[in-house]
């Protein structure tokens, strides 16, 4: 029996996971039947945990419990407390991965234990080596990441259908700006050029509307309390989402002693984050530029990200590039669809074992050197230049720079600054040189950077040959994954077909905070009558109620981000 293998976009924002099945790609549901699960770990009072939208729910209510984001710590050592329990970033997003290793179990009808999953193409190789640690940690092995880009690429080769095509991906997530080029000729599908920001998405938007509105409305934003902050910015973003299918929506705030409320529409969006959309501009001018085309010669636009829903997101990029969006691109699922052909690759499925994906290196790899005019400031020196196809293997050789020098130590860096200093530092090896007059003993350094995005660094000298796969010390050992591992195991994950209740109940309790008066009064009779009903047990009466409990807090989403020009007050009519 072949095992399937499992393709997992995991989100800054939401998660998805995708498998090739039946000839196409199908996305995974989770229990509650929807694809995005929210990248977001709870730990409730009793220590079990909660993943995904039940968790999202406790964002405000629990915020010393509750994490989100934690992909931009990725590779880092940081460590954030929940409750009583500690986590590392790629332990909290192991929980993601457990989450959706289950739906998948779930969907499949099979165990699971191999995914591919994607990464930003601006990861660098301790963030890819945490992102592999995650999945070991979740019980899945995980040979092979993808580049979101790639990713979003493949997904618009399948979708699109036609070759010889040039295209270009934007997909603007919750935290970052991809922008790749990408040609495709008959099965090959070739990555050829990516840029980004990886400080530009979605919730710059939210921050800036939140900072507009106060203001506007004569707050002062920074003497906010976290915690209202955080309650604005989320107002902001039900705003910014509701603008994409409506022409207004109405941000309303009302803390303990202010109230304030304003009517914005896009025009008002583009007006207050006007500097955001500029800076949209620059890294397709550059990967334009590195691929040597003009806007002419691109054949399609696929949007792809959250962000991209945004009608205003949609028009700038259309008027600068002058042309129309691809019709069929799907902003929210083509990474995880892409990951999951890829992944249907790697299982070398029937329908796409022909198909091909060659990627580039989206950043330069390169050493220090010593630099004479400024001895404390070493150059980079590029050995991987960015945009090189990858697998790339190279090799630069350098000499040695004082009179009877014992050893040469080799820095590596990525980044495309001419200063180390400003580049990100990999790793470091350190290599015996035989003595000898300055600039007469050599060493040769090879790169080569897989397709997986992870560097290994050969250096020989004469007496010497050192090799690493440079991971900044933060391999492993077998036994701490064991021993993180059954720690990680021992962690109680909300049973799955409790999902859908506790999901309700932490957003009626999210509602309930941020609403005042009657809706409130309305809120708290659901809730008690939600959780008679829960207490019976009995399946069918937990549907039923789970639904009218949904269409309920559904209709006190409307109000509270309503149309101000639209009424109707939701009321709650006990059923009994
Ligand atoms: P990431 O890849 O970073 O996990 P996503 O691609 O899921 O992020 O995008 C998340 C972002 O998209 C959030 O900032 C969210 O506010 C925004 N977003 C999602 N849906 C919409 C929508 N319909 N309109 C506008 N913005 C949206
Ligand atoms: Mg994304």
């Amino acid at each position: 029996m072949v095992m399937a293998i499992i393709g997992i976009d995991l989100g800054t924002t939401n998660s998805l996971a995708a498998v090739w099945k039946d000839g196409r790609c199908q996305l995974i549901p989770n229990a509650s039947g929807a694809y995005l699960t929210p990248s977001v770990v709870s730990v409730e009072e009793d220590g079990s945990i909660l993943v995904g939208q039940a968790a999202k729910e406790r964002l405000i209510s629990h915020p010393d419990r509750t994490i989100s984001r934690f992909k931009r710590h990725m590779g880092t050592r940081q460590v954030f407390t929940l409750g009583k329990k500690q986590f590392y970033p790629e332990e909290l997003s192991a929980l993601v991965l457990r989450r959706l290793r289950e739906d998948a179990e779930c969907f499949l009808g099979e165990p699971v234990t191999e995914a591919v999953i994607s990464v930003p193409a601006y990861f660098t190789e301790a963030q890819r080596a945490a992102t592999k640690r995650a999945g070991t940690l979740a019980g899945l092995v995980v040979e092979r990441l993808v580049n979101e880009p790639s990713a979003a690429a493949l997904s618009a080769h399948i979708q699109e259908g036609a070759d010889d095509r040039v295209c270009l991906v934007f997909d603007l997530g919750g935290g970052t700006l991809d922008v790749s080029l990408v040609e495709r000729f008959e099965n090959v599908v070739s990555v050829t050029a990516v840029s980004g920001d990886n400080r530009l998405g979605g919730s710059d938007f939210d921050l800036a509307m939140a900072q507009a509105f106060c203001q506007e409305t004569g707050m002062d934003f920074d003497h906010l309390t976290t915690g209202q902050q955080e309650l604005l910015i989320r107002q902001a973003e039900t705003c910014k989402i509701a603008l994409t299918t409506q022409p207004m929506a109405m941000m309303v705030v009302s803390f303990d002693d202010v109230h304030a409320s304003l009517t914005i529409t896009n025009e008002w969006l583009i007006r207050k984050c006007g500097r955001l959309f500029k800076r949209m501009t620059a890294p397709i001018q550059q990967v334009l530029r590195d691929a040597g085309l003009s806007p002419q010669a691109l054949d399609e636009l696929v949007l792809v990200g959250g962000s991209s829903h945004m009608p205003s997101v949609r028009q700038y990029i259309s008027k600068t590039l002058g042309m129309e969006p691809c019709q069929n691109s799907r902003p929210d699922t083509a990474i995880a669809l892409g990951a999951g052909i890829c992944a249907g690759m790697k299982a070398r499925c029937a329908d796409i074992r022909e198909l091909v994906l060659t990627d580039v290196c989206p950043f330069t790899l390169g050493v220090a050197v010593f630099n004479p005019e400024q001895p404390r400031r070493h150059r980079m020196c590029p050995i991987i230049e960015r945009n090189s196809v990858l697998p790339s293997s190279k090799e630069n050789v350098f000499w040695t720079i004082r009179d009877r020098q014992r050893r040469v130590d080799i820095e590596v860096y990525q980044g495309e600054q001419p200063y180390c200093q400003d580049n990100t530092l990999l790793g470091k090896l350190s290599v015996p040189v035989p003595q000898g007059p300055a600039g007469t003993q050599q060493v040769r350094v090879r790169f080569s950077y897989d397709i997986n995005g992870l560097l290994e660094v050969e250096c020989r000298t004469a007496i010497k040959e050192e090799s690493a796969i440079l991971l900044q010390n933060q391999e492993m050992t077998p036994a701490e994954v064991e021993k993180r591992l059954q720690a990680l195991s021992a962690l109680k994950l909300h049973p799955r077909e409790q999902e859908v209740p506790r999901a309700l109940l932490a957003r009626a309790e999210r509602l309930y905070a941020s609403s005042l008066g009657e809706t409130r009064a309305a809120l708290d009779q659901a809730l008690s009558w939600y959780q008679r009903e829960l207490s019976s047990q009995e399946p069918l009466r937990v549907a039923k109620a789970s639904r009218r409990m949904e269409q309920m807090l559904d209709s006190v989403e409307a109000y509270l981000g309503r149309d101000p020009f639209a009424d109707g007050f939701p009321q709650w009519d006990d059923p009994e």
